[in-house]
């Protein structure tokens, strides 16, 4: 039975990304925003987070760079639940070689029911919500059950 709900603690686990021409705009954001981000667990691609680092002195677990794998790794983390929120300003304005990886992360967030911010204003409207410090079920849609009638059609289709 697949599980219908994920639990968020309080203290979340927060996963920053931005793209090249979005990281100064994260960066900011981020720096008016350091001491409730403290207070959560921090996680980012690999460039966005020696980049808060340095800036900033939080403490952020790294993944690849973006392009090398960071996104997919991301991906991963959520399906695993092992994330629960992510800070992500792509840029909507140039294409990015690893284009795939990002469409995915974002599918997969959606999947999972993850919050999260694409832009500045829906980062701040999500990190300024009473939920940040609270306990939190994250409801999940039952897909496999959508998927279990198609897998059932396959494997009797290859039983006969
Ligand atoms: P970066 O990756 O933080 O290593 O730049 C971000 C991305 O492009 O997805």
């Amino acid at each position: 039975m697949a599980a219908t709900a994920m639990r968020m603690g309080k203290r979340k686990r927060i996963v920053l990304i931005a793209h090249d021409n979005r990281k100064l705009d994260l960066l900011a954001w981020a720096r008016y925003n350091k001491g409730t981000l403290s207070r959560h667990e921090l996680y980012a691609t690999g460039t966005t987070g020696s980049i808060l680092s340095r800036e900033l002195g939080l403490e952020i677990a790294l993944f690849r760079s973006g392009p090398l794998g960071g996104d997919q790794q991301v991906g991963a983390k959520i399906c695993e639940g092992e994330m629960d929120f992510v800070i992500f300003f792509w840029d909507p304005l140039e294409p990015q070689p690893h284009d795939v990886d990002v469409k995915a992360l974002l599918r997969i967030a959606v999947v999972y029911n993850i919050p999260i911010a694409c832009n500045r204003s829906t980062a701040d409207f999500l990190i300024s919500s009473p939920l940040m410090g609270e306990e939190y079920q994250r409801q999940l849609v039952d897909f496999e059950k959508k998927l279990r009638p198609a897998l059932a059609a396959t494997v009797g289709a290859t039983e006969t």
